[in-house]
């Protein structure tokens, strides 16, 4: 895929703030909050992968909540074609929700364990007004067909499929809608190596058969090269970096990225936590450090780096860091 095939933003998030307030006390009062996504500013061009990638507890499936209006952002704009939409009236909401679409990573959850197939998947158009019966079940025979399933699932129930097969009825769902825009959310994150790559080559396809757009989310940098024409990578609440892919594997200049790219390239599907070259683990987003929030675990920091944060700045054509001492190496 090329840059210039898809220039036109689908989405734009501008300032983007998501503060989760912690109540407490007899008056149940805030007393403080997680920031979970601090100042986001993004750009998800018409028919591209943007891969967003970080550690567990980085803000990611919270950036693409907000970014989708499940959850209200604290302040800050989402804007799709060109339209703002975080205070959109509910029947505009309705509309937009066939348009915007989310794939989760464990797919038995989000299905309901008492439907089948065919319930789960003409559900929402059920829903959005295809009334006759008939005419939803050839819909659902069609759409299991397009992710590479048969007729002969349709009255199946959700124990019944591998998890590569319970993914690919996850993703039929999102797309029964013809939606522009899904959020992958860790969508591959739980299967075998070999079952990600059939997923992920699923979702090629569809996104060139239906000129989809995905943000694609995952806290395995690894796993997103092979989809993302772009990646940002988030760091409690910010994006630290953001470059187009080629730029980043290759040259990446955050130490965070460099941390995220030097761990293992395949990891342990049993190993839950990567190690990272880094020491430590995230720090609480109630109390994030000052400064740069990197410069607890940073290799390479310096005074200032806790005094002073580092803003989001285009080093190279493209490839933005927020870091005071950003380089390739
Ligand atoms: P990631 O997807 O990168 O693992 P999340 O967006 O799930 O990160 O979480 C970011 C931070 O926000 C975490 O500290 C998490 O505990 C917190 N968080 C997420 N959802 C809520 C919520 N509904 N209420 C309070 N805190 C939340
Ligand atoms: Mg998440």
């Amino acid at each position: 895929m090329h840059d210039a095939q898809h220039t036109n933003p689908l989405v734009t998030v501008d300032n983007l703030v998501k503060y989760y307030p912690i109540k407490g006390g007899v008056l149940l009062k805030e007393i403080a909050s997680v920031k979970a996504v601090d100042d986001v500013n993004l750009t998800i061009r018409q028919g591209e992968t943007l891969g967003l990638v970080g550690e567990s507890g980085c803000g990611k499936s919270t950036l693409g909540r907000t970014i989708l209006q499940l959850e209200r952002p604290t302040s800050g704009t989402v804007s799709f074609q060109g339209q703002e939409i975080q205070n959109t009236d509910p029947e505009t909401m309705r509309q937009l929700r066939k348009k915007m679409q989310i794939i989760f990573q464990d797919p038995f959850s989000s299905l309901n364990p008492r439907k089948s197939i065919s319930q789960i998947i003409g559900e929402p158009l059920l829903v959005h007004g295809m009334k006759s019966r008939s005419q939803r079940n050839d819909a659902v025979e069609q759409i299991l067909e397009t992710v590479g399933l048969g007729k002969e699932h349709m009255r199946r129930y959700p124990h019944q499929f591998s998890g590569g097969q319970r993914q690919r009825i996850g993703i039929a769902r999102a797309i029964a809608l013809k939606p522009e825009f899904i959020v992958c959310d860790e969508a591959v994150s739980a299967l075998d190596v070999s079952i990600q790559a059939q997923v992920i080559n699923l979702l090629k396809d569809l996104q060139e058969q239906f000129n989809l757009t995905y943000l694609f989310i995952s806290h395995d940098l690894h796993v997103v090269e092979y989809i993302s024409d772009r990646v940002a990578v988030m760091y409690l609440g910010k994006i630290v970096e953001s470059a187009a892919s080629e730029k980043l594997y290759q040259n990446p200049l955050h130490p965070y990225t460099k941390a995220l790219l030097s761990s293992s390239p395949m990891p342990d599907p049993t190993y839950k936590r990567q190690s990272l070259p880094i020491s430590g683990d995230v720090p609480s987003p109630i109390n994030p450090p000052p400064g740069c929030r990197f410069h607890t675990r940073c290799p390479i920091k310096r005074d200032v780096c806790s005094k002073e944060e580092p803003k989001l700045m285009e080093h190279q054509p493209g490839q933005f860091a927020a870091c005071f001492f950003a380089k390739s190496e």
